[in-house]
């Protein structure tokens, strides 16, 4: 059995199940062989199901929000929110299920018509992290369903039991064996055994971006699709002409949500000199407000970090600039409650050759670094590996337009702390990844185009 600890205070959530080599593998059989029917249904027959399995999930809430807040550490209210977020999936994709449409093309010969449909690409595998343990599961399950695959996944071993009780439901909702499968255990063993399966035709990983090319170099030899959601190095731009409370609302939302243990939390705060001194004392004032605590309490609080793994790296990164010069504003070390708790901290007189300028940091740590110029922000945002989002705060219509053209990302945010929803493309560029998830850009990712000649319509013989 796998043991699931409260990352809050250590005690024991639950167990789940470390399945043998030869499970995994029957777990991969089933997914395939339930392919062929399940990718015949109807679509109204599938959205039926996923709508059922919203409505079932929905009615329990609460529940689900109080078994990520144990097993994630972040607190009920961001917990609830990540079940909208992830509810939000489901509801999309029941619905997108019955808009996979294809074309027709006009003729190139006589006598002949050309169409093209978007069939579902085969039986999927997928491997989740920790961070998002509801939502990550809704959102590639209920695209993989709604676009007629069949779906196995591996959920992260930290949070495995939010994606149990997800699968427990959609068993309610009437989604079968096969359709919807999950495995824990050895990670390596599995994701060998998910990415060396000819069946398999596409893998969709969310996690570090070592690991993604890692699954990747894997499923070459099966040539399968991928989506690959990794790691990210956002930067936060503040201009002077910015609404600077606007950004500060903005930024200490994204940074601290899930104790900054998102792949979107900004990474690299970029406040032009003209306003870095007000803007880094109402920072200052605005986290002082924060409370650090455990998760299930009734407000916000930001919660502990996932493991002591996570804690060693924060506190590693925070050293190693506070060593080379940066000036601590707030915090700057382990939090009080003792634990995998971190404080809230706020360094500034940082250079962009320190470590945690270039490392995802996942902590709730607002590293500070001013500049001069747009062009110059616009280099030292594009001076990194990753390129999932790039946040920035102006009020210049012009500006806005030229940094969500030059800033090298799969997302642009202007004006705002808050990225994803299900209506829209989520995505990186660069070591981020590829593919998209959500919108109806998530789904092609599902499917693969069929073009079909249909000649000798017998015009002729007419
Ligand atoms: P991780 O170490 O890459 O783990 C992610 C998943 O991969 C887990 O389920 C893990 O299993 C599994 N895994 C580990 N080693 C494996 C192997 N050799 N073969 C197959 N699977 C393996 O990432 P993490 O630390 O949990 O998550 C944080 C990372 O995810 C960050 O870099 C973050 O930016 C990224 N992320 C990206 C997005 C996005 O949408 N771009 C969203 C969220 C997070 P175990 O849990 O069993 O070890």
């Amino acid at each position: 059995m796998i043991e699931v600890r409260n990352p809050a205070d250590g005690s024991i959530v639950g167990h789940v199940k470390h399945h043998s080599e030869q499970e995994v593998r029957e777990a991969i059989d089933r997914t395939c062989t339930a392919f062929h029917a399940w990718s015949r249904t109807l679509a109204r027959q599938r959205s039926d199901l996923l709508r059922k399995w919203f409505e079932l999930v929905r009615q329990d809430r609460q529940d689900f929000g109080e078994l990520i807040s144990r097993e994630n550490g972040k607190c009920l209210t961001e917990a609830l929110g990540e079940i909208d977020y992830g509810l939000g999936f489901i509801e999309w994709y029941a619905e997108e299920a019955r808009r996979v449409y294809g074309d027709t093309i006009p003729s190139h010969a006589a006598d002949a018509a050309v169409l093209v449909t978007k069939d579902p690409i085969g039986p999927v595998a997928s491997i989740t992290p920790w961070n998002f343990p509801f939502m990550m599961i809704a959102r590639k399950v209920a695209t993989a369903l709604a676009a007629g695959c069949t779906i196995i996944i591996k959920p992260a071993e930290e949070t495995p039991l939010t994606a149990y009780k997800l699968l427990e439901y959609a068993r309610h909702a009437g989604i079968p064996e096969g359709v919807f499968e999950m495995v824990t255990g050895d990670p390596a063993t599995i994701g060998g055994l998910m990415t060396s399966d000819p069946r398999i035709r596409k893998i969709s990983f969310t996690g570090s971006t070592q690991i993604g090319r890692l699954l990747a170099r894997q499923s070459a030899d099966t040539l399968k699709k991928l989506t690959m959601e990794l790691g990210g190095n956002a930067p936060f731009i503040v201009f002077d002409d910015a609404d600077i409370e606007q950004a500060l609302s903005g930024l200490v939302a994204a940074k601290l949500r899930n104790s900054g243990q998102v792949c979107i939390s900004p990474n690299r705060i970029y406040v032009q000199a003209g306003i870095h001194d007000r803007f880094v004392q109402r920072l200052k004032e605005a986290v002082e407000q924060v409370r650090v605590d455990q998760g299930l309490q009734p407000d916000f609080v930001v919660g502990p970090l996932i493991n002591q793994a996570a804690l060693d790296k924060v506190s590693r990164l925070v050293e190693q600039a506070q060593s080379s010069g940066a000036k601590t504003l707030l915090g700057g070390r382990l939090h009080n409650n003792g634990g995998l708790f971190y404080a809230p901290t706020i360094l500034t007189h940082l250079s962009d050759d320190m470590e945690i300028c270039s490392t995802e940091i996942f902590g709730p740590v607002f590293p500070i670094y001013t500049f001069a110029s747009e062009q110059e922000v616009i280099a030292r945002a594009n001076a990194t590996e990753y390129g999932l989002v790039a946040y920035a705060f102006t009020r210049d219509l012009g500006r806005a337009f030229r940094l969500s053209r030059d800033i090298e990302a799969g997302m642009v945010i202007l004006n705002s702390g808050s990225v994803g929803t299900a209506s829209v493309p989520f995505g990186g560029v660069k070591q981020s990844g590829y593919g998209r998830e959500g919108s109806y850009y998530g789904i092609e990712e599902y499917v693969h185009v069929k073009y079909m000649l249909m000649a000798g319509l017998g015009d002729a013989a007419r």
